[in-house]
């Protein structure tokens, strides 16, 4: 499905120059919106990253709430 407008999908071979070669690409037959396979994995793969960060940054406030919180 279509990130932009949920229509139809369709595979496309396209040469635009960008790699060596003929690189696969999703075309929207709705909007012509173009995906990039290795675009979205490399967005996919920052989203991860960001969410770990999130994730450790969020450990480290608890943790160090907790260590506030011993009374000495
Ligand atoms: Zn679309």
């Amino acid at each position: 499905m279509c990130p932009r407008c949920g229509g139809l999908l369709v595979l496309e071979f396209a040469d635009d120059g960008w790699f060596d070669g003929w690189c696969q690409l999703w075309r929207c037959v709705n909007c012509s919106h173009r995906t990039d396979p290795i675009m979205e994995r490399n967005r996919q793969r920052n989203q991860a990253i960001a969410q770990l960060v999130a994730d450790a940054e969020a450990h480290l406030q608890l943790c160090s709430r907790s260590v506030a919180d011993v009374p000495r």
